[in-house]
């Protein structure tokens, strides 16, 4: 059988600076490659296969090992472009590893283990990919999973809004998460709409941010 590889633009040790485990130290595997081009894409770095090398999915699971940390989020890029992402996922949960995939939610979710924490970033109009959310991708969230919406305008919040009603999403998991583009739209206009409207979700801000400065990538 031949050995399972994926291809990977880097990996590193953090504080996770989003999602319902923000702050918790966390192992980040980041796959090369998207089958997105979002206006706002601050990962721009990782978009292309090309910008990753192979690595075996015993090399990772050692390498997260060696970080000695409980946490391993597999991000992008879009980890579900690589046909291992699976695989990678379940050899890290054997390994008693809470396991994290970031995903643009374009693509289906339902080959994932059941166990994989699973973050689905639904794209907004301003993203520019709104047309390539896969909307059937929610009916197999549970409660543990997440949807995080990044809101540039208002027009995005509306969005949001309107996809939240469509598809029942306060009845499928209780985190929602709204998070104000870096640099497009100031926290407090964000936290403002919330409190007038009182959507059931959070605000969230991209910790990793706050505390290394707009160019830090962690997620
Ligand atoms: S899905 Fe993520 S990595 Fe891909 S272009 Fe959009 S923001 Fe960038």
């Amino acid at each position: 059988m031949p050995v399972k590889q994926l291809i990977v633009n880097e990996t590193f040790l953090s504080i996770q600076g989003e999602s319902t485990q923000a702050g918790r130290l966390c192992f980040f595997i980041r796959l090369a490659g998207c089958n997105l081009n979002c206006g706002y894409c601050d990962t721009d770095y990782a978009r292309d296969t090309e910008s990753g090398t192979a690595m075996t999915i015993a090399h990772l699971v050692s390498q997260a090992r060696l970080a000695k940390v409980r946490l391993v989020e597999i991000t992008g890029g879009e980890p579900l472009n690589q046909v291992n992402t699976a695989a990678l996922c379940e050899a890290l949960l054997d390994e008693d590893i809470e396991v994290m995939v970031e995903t643009n939610g374009s693509l289906p979710l339902s080959l994932l283990p059941p166990a994989v924490r699973k973050i689905v970033d639904c794209k907004t109009p301003s993203s520019g990919m709104d047309e390539y959310n896969l909307y059937d991708n929610f009916h197999i969230l549970s409660n543990r999973d997440e949807i995080k919406f990044v809101i540039c305008d208002y027009a995005d919040y509306e969005f949001a809004l309107a996809v939240m009603e469509r598809y029942q999403l306060a009845g499928k998991t209780p985190n929602i998460l709204f998070s104000p583009a870096w640099g497009k739209l100031d926290p407090k206009t964000l936290a403002g709409w919330m409190l007038a409207d009182l959507p059931p979700a959070r605000l969230q801000l991209q910790i990793h941010k706050l505390i290394w400065g707009p160019d830090k990538c962690s997620v």
